[in-house]
């Protein structure tokens, strides 16, 4: 069952502020996706080169690339509660919570509280810039979105 003050929330946008010191998101299980220029963004973030960066954290297959996942889980990037590449961070992290999977489908949303304590708070984001990013992570991901 979809809470309806969220039902209700969407029909003009949707509430979202990321909380200062939590790191939910980072710590969930599942993969870090990134494109070509996020490696590239990382590496140069680092001062390393895209190769040596590629190497340490990255896992590539013909069609995506991600970060390893370190024995203990979790995100090699995760440092002192934050993310210790913050300004060069992939963009499935910098997009996070308005994926397509999430935006498109209130009951989704809704769930997604579960992981995200910021969903549902701070200010509204109007439905067209939560549709901008959803789309912008379909561009950036287009094998995980069926684009190709
Ligand atoms: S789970 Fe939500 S509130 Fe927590 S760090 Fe991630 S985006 Fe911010
Ligand atoms: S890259 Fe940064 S924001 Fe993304 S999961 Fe890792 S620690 Fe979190």
């Amino acid at each position: 069952m979809v809470p309806a003050l969220i039902c209700c929330e969407q029909m003009e946008g949707f509430r979202f502020r990321c909380i200062p010191g939590c790191t939910s998101c980072c710590t969930r299980r599942g993969y870090v996706y990134l494109t070509e220029a996020d490696l590239h963004r990382a590496a140069q973030y680092l001062a390393v080169s895209p190769e040596e960066f590629e190497r340490n954290f990255v896992y590539r297959t013909k069609h995506l690339l991600r970060l390893r996942i370190p024995k203990h889980g979790g995100c090699h990037f995760l440092r002192n509660g934050g993310c210790s590449i913050h300004p060069a961070k992939p963009t499935q992290c910098r997009l996070y919570p308005f994926w397509p999977e999430l935006v498109e489908s209130p009951r989704e949303w809704a769930r997604e509280t579960k992981t995200c304590p910021g969903i549902g708070t701070g200010r509204l984001v109007q439905i067209g810039t939560a549709m901008e990013k959803a789309g912008r992570m379909r561009d950036a991901y287009p094998f995980l979105y069926g684009k190709s």
